[in-house]
């Protein structure tokens, strides 16, 4: 196990700046979750502490050693990746026993791991299939296997469930994380997905045009987004944001009316979640025409359109209302409102 230190690492193609002057150090034993949308940089970071992509300028270390220029072979690192990267021609038995292979060790201790790495990801009985006679997920489990075959110091995950169908990505989800709690391996993981980060990392570092915007663990960054960017960026359905003045002591927007605890001032942005707003009966902070019901099993998510914008409120399953008709929401006694400033964007 080890930790991995990015000291103002940057990569740059011509001009371009792909990861600008990044500074990060992923503890030992934690799950590091890169999470951005595309083309802000996830994949180039972690293909730069692989090795597989040069540093225009910085340092990496794993522990205490500088290993700018080590060969990606000698890094002790074991990557996962979006399209599992299998052999084709090989059984899962061969696909699995590969890095050990590469090792030189013997057949029988290769196949006494193998078996004892299929359990524990559930492949046991499909060990003589070839890659193309599997499922998506048992591919996946295929290439995980294949990971942690050897135990290494650090696994860097790139998007690995991407392929998978929403059910079995949830199911994935859930093994990965029992998984990293039985191997401890420090890991570098990438999406694009808040849901995976949310749920799977001990810190979760929002990136954004090559910059980390926030680095956190994922009760911080959901409960205190330092920007709007990040506010819009996490959480299902995404926090509402109104853009609106305060005055005396209210956030005030066409048919938006909150009392909040700010000084006055012009040109701010609103966040509220839609599980801290309810709804209201009689005129409540927000009213509009109803937008759209969408019934989630537990929950009725209700947006009513304000203005130009739409507000969506997470509210009880049996809710029913024609469509336009009037509908008031109020935050919840607990609600957590977040301001930002309109025109930088930063958190109040
Ligand atoms: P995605 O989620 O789409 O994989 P990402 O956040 O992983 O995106 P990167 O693949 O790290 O993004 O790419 C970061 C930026 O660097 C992108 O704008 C990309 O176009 C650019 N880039 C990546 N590789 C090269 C290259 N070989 N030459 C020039 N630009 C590149």
């Amino acid at each position: 196990m080890a930790q991995v230190k990015l000291v103002d690492v940057e990569k740059r193609y011509g001009s371009f700046v792909a990861v600008a002057n990044q500074s990060l150090t992923i503890e030992d034993g934690e799950i590091l979750v890169l999470l951005g949308p595309s083309g802000c940089g996830k994949t180039t970071t972690m293909r730069m502490i692989a090795g597989l992509e040069d540093i225009t300028e910085g340092d990496i270390f794993i522990g205490e050693e500088r290993i700018n220029d080590k060969p990606p072979k000698d890094r002790d690192i074991a990557m996962v990746f979006q399209n599992y990267g299998l052999y084709p021609h090989m059984t899962v038995n061969d696909n699995i026993a590969y890095p050990l292979k590469l090792r030189g060790q013997s057949k029988e201790q290769r196949n006494a791991r193998v078996r004892e790495i299929a359990e524990k990801v559930e492949l046991g009985a499909l060990l003589h299939r070839r890659p193309s006679e599997l499922s998506g997920g048992q591919r996946q489990r295929v290439a995980l296997a294949r990971a942690i075959v050897r135990t290494p110091s650090i696994f860097l995950m790139d998007e690995p469930l991407s392929n998978l169908d929403a059910k079995l990505r949830v199911t994935m989800r859930a093994e990965l994380k029992h998984l990293h709690h039985e191997l401890g391996v420090t890991t570098v993981y990438v999406t694009h997905d808040q849901m995976e980060a949310m749920t799977l990392a001990s810190r979760i570092a929002v990136m954004r045009d090559g910059h980390i915007v926030q680095l956190d663990t994922p009760k911080n960054i959901y409960s205190n987004p330092v920007d709007l960017f990040v506010a819009g960026f996490i959480g299902s359905p995404s926090m509402n944001l109104i853009e609106g003045t305060i005055t005396k002591g209210r956030f005030e927007a066409p048919g938006v009316s909150i009392k909040v605890e700010a000084a006055d001032r012009g040109d701010v942005v609103l966040g509220i979640r839609p599980e801290n707003l309810e709804l209201a009966t009689g005129k409540g902070a927000i009213n509009g025409p109803i937008y759209a019901l969408e019934l989630t099993g537990d929950a009725t998510l209700i947006t009513i359109r304000e203005g130009a914008s739409l507000i969506c409120a997470r509210g009880p399953a049996d809710f029913e209302a024609a469509m336009n008709s009037p509908c008031s929401l109020k935050p919840t006694s607990d609600a957590k409102l977040h301001l930002f400033d309109k025109t930088s964007g930063q958190r109040i």
